[in-house]
């Protein structure tokens, strides 16, 4: 193949595109596949000689689709959402055609211009102040672990960088149980030990109890230790809870803690000012992460981190090799240098293409609709028979159980998930196996989302 075939092929992957999204919702939303089954279609050995696009074509249609869980299928509740809006498929098309690196300005003048203006767009959508710069990364664990990070070298002066981690006194970071695994990750990459995450237990309301913040963080002072940074929770994954954020952000200024805020999923919800009362205090955080990616509608890979002060991130993650010095470096922006990888994709021209082709308004009403037809569903299912509520909705998020009973719940979860119609996913609760309901695929209707009290209805009939 070569580019003159790939005005045809593109025009075959977009028909296929075309059926693929035409048919998806009579799929089911799970493979019925079992493990090592396309392994053992997939040749051992790779080709030597040149195969054909009409082959390589034919067994992607023959092995793939019906091997793949459906991310966009309108009835995926599992998770959290990873929505790929049709402008912003496309703009990955042309985004993936260009092919840029745009690691520095002069590598990409379009890409990084587009990517300030595009973080400013979203910083206004969400309602945050002016004085929130940010960039685009592929995720919320690398916008966490660049914050964590951060924390660190600000406590340290910098001086981590040079001389490594040993001889300094243990450094303490603090967050809630209800924060999600990457904090934790990072926190153990970053060379401070899973054992300095200090989990703040928390309140009935399920955020940080703000008493026991302080207290702890004034105990570790007094042993010796240092305290230095704090990660704050909005629409935790298990059952969307969140910090009281201008309570404990101002404990952490008390203290002189760098404040990272993880909104992976729910920051999407702050483009309606009516759901904004759950970040409050947000304008005192110095760093905050949210992906467009989950529930605004970007296509995977698309994760914003905001900051207050660009310029400590940038003195943690920035080295200007000689091969990579540029002209005139004050007033252009190398945003590789913000950041842990060299290389980045043009992320921001499927936000381009996203925001223009919804507006804030279609994007909203998306938004207000999940949140509603959830809300609708929990109490659907909570007048089924043997079925709890365990916690109720959190934007668009609930989670559910079945005749009191961990054993139970669990079968009922196969069932539903060997029966295809929708598709749902556990966690634990204060002890108990719950299922989880999330409501934000791009194109679903109320009625997909009815779909799911009728699921529980006819197998536990
Ligand atoms: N934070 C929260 C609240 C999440 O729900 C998730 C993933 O679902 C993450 C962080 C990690 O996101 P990513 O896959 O972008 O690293």
């Amino acid at each position: 193949m070569d580019y003159s075939d790939l005005k045809k092929w593109s025009k075959t992957a977009a028909d296929w595109a075309d059926d693929y999204y035409e048919s998806l919702a009579d799929r089911p939303v799970r493979p019925d596949i079992q493990p090592g089954e396309i392994l053992a279609k997939l040749p051992e050995t790779p080709p030597e000689s040149a195969q054909s696009i009409d082959d390589i074509f034919a067994d992607f249609k023959a092995l793939i689709p019906d091997a793949m869980t459906h991310w966009q299928h309108p009835r995926f509740f599992a998770y959290f959402p990873s929505n790929a809006a049709p402008a912003s498929v496309l703009a990955e098309q042309l985004a993936n055609t260009i092919s840029a690196q745009c690691m520095l300005w002069q590598t990409s003048p379009a890409a990084t211009e587009m990517e300030i203006r595009m973080i400013d767009w979203l910083r206004q959508a969400l309602g945050l102040a002016p004085h929130f710069a940010g960039l685009i990364q592929d995720s919320a664990t690398s916008s966490t672990l660049s914050a964590v990070l951060t924390m660190r070298e600000r406590a340290l002066g910098w001086e981590g960088l040079e001389n490594g981690l040993s001889g300094t006194k243990p450094m303490r970071i603090y967050a809630s149980a209800q924060n999600h695994s990457s904090i934790d990750k990072a926190v153990r990459l970053a060379g401070i030990g899973s054992k300095n995450l200090v989990k703040i237990p928390t309140r009935v309301d399920h955020s940080m109890d703000a008493e026991m913040l302080e207290a702890a963080i004034k105990d570790d002072i007094a042993n010796g230790l240092h305290p230095a940074g704090l990660v704050i929770c909005v629409g935790g994954t298990s059952i969307g809870a969140s910090d009281r954020v201008a309570e404990v952000i101002r404990i952490a200024q008390d203290h002189d803690l760098y404040t990272h805020v993880d909104a992976a999923w729910a920051g999407s919800a702050m483009i309606c000012p009516e759901f904004r009362a759950i970040w409050d205090g947000i304008d005192g955080a110095d760093s905050i992460v949210f992906n467009p990616h989950k529930w605004l509608g970007a296509n995977f890979d698309c994760s914003v981190q905001f900051l207050k002060d660009p310029e400590l991130q940038i003195r943690t993650m920035a080295l200007r090799p000689d091969y990579l010095k540029t002209a005139s470096h004050s007033d252009i922006t190398n945003f590789s240098e913000w950041s842990l990888p060299l290389g980045r994709r043009f992320r921001a021209l499927k936000l381009w293409f996203l925001i223009r082709a919804y507006g804030l308004e279609g994007l909203r009403t998306r938004i207000r609709n999940h949140v509603a037809w959830c809300k609708e569903a929990e109490e659907a299912i909570a007048a089924l028979p043997d079925f709890e509520v365990v916690t109720e909705c959190n934007l668009a998020l609930f989670s559910f159980r079945y005749k009191d009973d961990d054993a139970a719940t669990e079968k009922l979860l196969e069932q539903v998930n060997a029966d295809g119609r929708i598709y749902l996913t556990q966690t634990t609760h204060e002890g108990q196996y719950v299922i989880r309901m999330t409501v934000g695929q791009f194109e679903c209707t109320r009625d997909d989302v009815m779909v799911a009290v009728d699921v529980l209805r006819d197998l536990t009939a």
